[in-house]
């Protein structure tokens, strides 16, 4: 099966369409999960993924932030030779609340290169934009991701229409 590109203004139009029948019915899968859930889901990931192609899209990169850990930071920094209190004072801000996580300033993503929509730190990119967008771990503990994330990435919103369909026969 080939990858289909991303047109961004049509999923976006989709998305705030069916949002609220997609979360809707996730509330109700964890409820009330289907026997053999995590496998289906696993079966449903590969499939997304064979039909998703990420850039054509870079949503994520362009309207999120990564959260970055200690582990990130310094892997970040030491890859631009830079300390990271520089990297910080530079390019991110401090959660206020909740877990007080450094995140980015701004968005697009400052490492996102728009031209391609390839991240420019791919290889030590933060681990949060390693496993964004969660789709094939374990869904009772990612439901509520898959929830905000049906209105922004194309991926977590196939994954979740899939599994409706799948549900329903
Ligand atoms: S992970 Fe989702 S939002 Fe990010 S590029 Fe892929 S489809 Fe788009
Ligand atoms: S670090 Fe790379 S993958 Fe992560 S949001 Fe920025 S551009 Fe995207």
């Amino acid at each position: 099966m080939s990858k289909t590109p991303v047109v961004l203004r049509s999923f976006r139009a989709k998305a705030k369409h069916r949002k609220t029948a997609l979360r809707r019915f996730l509330t109700r899968l964890e409820k009330n999960p289907v026997r053999g859930l995590q496998s289906l889901v696993e079966r449903t990931e590969k499939k997304v993924w064979a039909e998703t192609d990420c850039l054509t899209c870079a949503n994520c990169c362009k309207t999120m932030t990564p959260t970055y850990t200690p582990a990130d930071l310094n892997r970040i920094a030491r890859y631009f030779g830079m300390t990271v209190a520089a990297v910080k004072k530079k390019w991110l801000k401090q959660e206020r609340g909740g877990d007080r996580d450094w995140m980015n300033r701004s968005t697009p993503c400052q490492f996102l290169n728009k031209s391609n929509n390839k991240c420019r730190i791919y290889a030590i990119r933060p681990a949060d934009c390693a496993g964004f967008p969660h789709l094939g771990k374990r869904f009772r503990d990612f439901v509520h991701i898959h929830k905000q994330n049906v209105e922004s990435c194309p991926a977590a919103f196939a994954l979740v229409e899939k599994l409706k369909e799948q549900v329903s026969k």
